[in-house]
């Protein structure tokens, strides 16, 4: 059956321990519950992609005792489909017109609730309502808790990502049947999301098409500007696949030519400043290392100022969280870390270029997940 086929990629990515986990780990951070509402954080602990609507759905997970997840009665179908609850976790509905607050309350009734961590991206509205239901409890974030566990990816996870590498390199590989002179960026934008859904992909998360002047601005939005001959092209694209699991991956294109005054210069810099950074990963190195290889080799070659941006970022379920790869973070790298390195130089008014990749460290090194060639690639005519 194809919904058995689709479970056994679901239950890779979610190990049966993971909400024992997760409740160890709220303990050992002094908080006595995680309530956690729709997003990356309860995909992560449940398996179960939820819908982000004003009618509640949390999942109360105590430090200790029997979680409980809270769904509308009308997607108790899609939540019972979901790995944990079909490995046994607790769901209780409620119908439109009732408070769901009080099943909350229920669900936490076993026990004394000093502290609770509230998940990161629950709405305002939510917050207060807990607060309201909760008076006495200190409320902190779960993402304290949480992240501690996301960042550190099973082989399971960073096969997802693997497969969402491959998928957006494949895009990339594709890049000459769309960028051309006398095209916008925004149609170049829209082939590209077609292709990255083509290639694998769920869904087309962003499509940055950055053209000549246009590429010295980072998060750039495709706009009506004509490509020209001699444009440098920063095209940073990603998607989501179905597993969850993000990709991100940037490459500049030179299109036509010949290129801009001093922009092959500090192509040479940045192509040398992201290989070093890549080649630095390794467990033990911190993630402020990484940034201060790629920082130090453009700050030398005379782009530093033109750096205007960490180096890095996390992706697995989210496309952007821990950790990142930025001064001050002396988290160290553990194996099953996955992150970007994309260094850029950003010159203001003329043109600009970025490469990035995923990566992830592993027991004695670095593995790319997007594996195409850094060097700049030149799109003829
Ligand atoms: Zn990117
Ligand atoms: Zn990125």
């Amino acid at each position: 059956m194809i919904d058995q086929d689709a479970g056994t990629v679901a239950d890779d990515l979610y190990p049966p321990d993971r909400l024992v986990t997760a409740q160890r780990a709220t303990a050992a951070a002094g908080l006595d519950a995680l309530l956690v509402s729709p997003g990356s954080d309860l995909r992560y602990l449940t398996g179960y992609a939820a819908h982000v609507t004003e009618r509640l759905t949390c999942l109360v997970l105590p430090a200790e005792g029997e979680p409980t997840l809270i769904v509308p009665r009308l997607e108790r179908p899609l939540a019972e489909a979901a790995p944990a609850p079909r490995a046994g976790l607790r769901i209780v509905d409620h119908v439109d017109g009732v408070d769901p607050y009080s099943l909350v309350a229920q669900a936490l009734a076993a026990g004394p609730v000093r502290t609770v961590g509230l998940g990161n991206q629950m709405w305002a509205e939510q917050v207060l309502a807990l607060r309201a239901l909760l008076p006495a409890a200190e409320q902190r974030l779960a993402g304290t808790v949480i992240r501690e566990l996301r960042m550190r990816k099973t082989p399971a996870e960073v096969a997802a990502l693997r497969a969402a590498g491959a998928a957006i390199d494949a895009v990339h590989r594709r890049m000459a049947e769309w960028l051309r002179p006398g095209r916008t960026e925004r149609a170049v934008a829209a082939d590209i999301s077609t292709a990255i859904v083509a290639e694998g992909h769920a869904d087309a998360a962003f499509a940055i098409v950055a053209s000549g002047p246009n590429a010295a601005s980072p998060h750039h939005v495709a706009s009506d500007r004509v490509i020209e001959s001699g444009d440098p092209v920063v095209v940073d694209i990603g998607g989501v696949m179905a597993s969850g699991y993000c990709s991100d991956s940037t490459r500049t294109y030179l299109v036509g030519g010949p290129a801009p005054a001093g922009f092959l210069e500090y192509y040479d810099a940045l192509f040398e400043a992201q290989r070093a950074a890549v080649a630095a990963v390794r467990p033990g190195a911190t993630c402020e290392s990484i940034d201060a290889v790629a920082r130090d080799l453009l700050t030398a070659a005379g782009h530093g100022d033109a750096f205007i941006h960490r180096t890095g970022h996390g992706i697995g379920l989210d496309g952007h969280e821990d950790p990142y790869i930025v001064a001050g973070n002396a988290l160290p790298l553990e194996p099953g870390m996955a992150f970007s390195v994309e260094p850029g130089v950003y010159l203001t008014g003329r043109h600009g270029a970025r490469i990035e990749d995923i990566v992830v460290c592993t027991a004695d090194g670095v593995e790319r997940l997007n594996t195409g060639p850094t060097e700049l690639v030149t799109l003829s005519l």
